[in-house]
């Protein structure tokens, strides 16, 4: 009689940014992200400074949201800015 096909648990360690949780197989690729990470105060970017405003949903449904913004008056398209000039921390 044939033994039984049992899955192996098989345990891994995985590399996680201590700014906004995401995780990686290579521990390279974290040092990279944590490096450029948008949550990461040394990034300078728009998600951890005090002049970022999140987007907000319209009124009622058929209204349109307002999109992300800079009360600094700095312009960025899609991506948030990182090193910019005018960042603050958000908490003081
Ligand atoms: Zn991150």
């Amino acid at each position: 009689m044939a033994a039984v096909a049992l899955p192996i648990p098989v345990v891994v360690t995985r590399h996680q940014c201590p700014f906004c949780r995401i995780t990686r197989a290579k521990r390279e690729a974290m040092v990279a992200h944590i490096a450029r990470c948008w949550q990461n105060p040394a990034t300078r970017a728009c998600k951890t400074c005090v002049h970022y405003v999140p987007p907000e949903e319209g009124p009622y449904p058929e209204h349109p949201g307002w999109p992300e913004d800079c009360d600094a008056g700095v312009d960025f398209g899609d991506q948030p800015a990182a090193n910019c000039p005018s960042w603050q921390p958000k908490e003081a």
